[in-house]
C-alpha cells in the first residue's frame, strides 16, 4: 500500500518546481509578456506548418522546434542509444511557456519519487515518462520539467529539449540540466545498469557542455526535499568521488 506521502506524489515526478521563468506562470497565455508572444509568432512563421524552409528532420510529430536566432538547437549530448522524445512523447513543447536554456553550467539529479519502478520494458518506461509530461503540462509548464530520464535498465531518454530551461529545481533552473531517474529511491535500490548509465551519461554531459564536475548536484542539495532518495543520493556521492567512476575520472 502507498502511504499518504507516496500517494501525494503519485503523479508528476519529484516535488520539482519552478518559481521563476515562464514555467512558473499559472494564468495561461494572457500572463505571457507580449514580447514573448511575438517571438513565438516569429518562430511559428519560420518553422510552422507548411513552411518551405522547415527542415525535414525537424518535421516529425513529437519533435521540437528550434529557436530561430540563437544558433543553439538544443542538441542532446552525443550519447549512444539515447531515446529521442519522438519515441515517447504524445505532445510538443509549448515555446511561449518556457525560457531559453543558455548558458548551461550545472546538472541536477532527481528521482521521479512516485511508486517503485523496476520494469525493464521500454513501453512501460515510455508510458511513465509520458504520465510525468502530462502532469507537468497540467501545471501549465511548457513541457516535461526534466531534460533527460533514465529507466531501470539504463536507457537514457530525452525529455525537454536542451534549448529550453528546465523546471526541476525551485529558484535554480537557470543553466541547469535536469536528469530524472525513473523510480523511487527512498524505497528501492539503484540497479547496476542504471548506475552505470547515469555515470556514463554524466561524464558525457559535463564533457560536452564544459560543465565543472563540482557543479553536478542532487535536488536535495538545493531544496529541502527527499529527492533523489537515499539510495540514489548515496550512489551520487560514489559517482562523484570514486576513482572507478567515469565522472570522477575525467
Ligand atoms: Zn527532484
Amino acid at each position: 500500500m502507498l502511504g499518504f506521502a507516496s500517494a501525494a506524489t503519485l503523479l508528476g515526478g519529484c516535488s520539482s518546481g519552478s518559481s521563476s521563468g515562464r514555467d512558473a506562470f499559472s494564468g495561461g497565455p494572457t500572463s505571457v509578456p507580449p514580447a514573448d508572444r511575438r517571438s513565438t509568432d516569429e518562430l511559428l512563421s519560420r518553422w510552422g506548418n507548411g513552411s518551405a524552409s522547415r527542415r525535414p528532420s525537424e518535421a516529425r510529430a513529437g519533435d521540437w522546434q528550434p529557436l530561430p536566432d540563437s544558433g543553439f538547437r538544443g542538441d542532446a549530448p552525443p550519447f549512444a542509444g539515447l531515446v529521442r522524445r519522438a519515441n515517447w512523447s504524445k505532445g510538443n513543447p509549448v515555446p511561449n511557456l518556457m525560457d531559453r536554456m543558455l548558458p548551461i553550467d550545472k546538472v541536477t539529479i532527481h528521482h521521479d519519487g512516485m511508486s517503485t519502478f523496476t520494469s525493464t520494458s521500454q513501453a512501460a518506461a515510455a508510458a511513465r515518462i509520458e504520465s510525468i509530461r502530462r502532469a507537468h503540462r497540467g501545471r501549465n509548464w511548457g513541457d516535461i520539467g526534466y531534460h533527460f530520464l533514465i529507466d531501470p535498465s539504463g536507457r537514457v531518454w530525452e525529455g525537454r529539449p536542451l534549448a529550453w530551461q528546465g523546471a526541476h529545481v525551485k529558484d535554480n533552473n537557470e543553466g541547469n540540466i535536469g536528469i530524472c531517474m525513473l523510480g523511487n529511491y527512498e524505497e528501492q535500490a539503484v540497479s547496476p545498469a542504471q548506475a552505470n548509465a547515469l555515470d556514463q551519461f554524466l561524464a558525457t554531459t559535463v564533457r560536452s557542455y564544459r560543465i565543472s564536475r563540482a557543479r553536478v548536484y542532487t535536488h536535495q542539495e538545493f531544496n529541502p526535499t527527499a529527492c533523489p532518495g537515499r539510495s540514489l543520493q548515496a550512489r551520487m556521492d560514489t559517482i562523484r568521488t570514486s576513482r572507478n567512476s567515469a565522472l570522477a575520472s575525467l
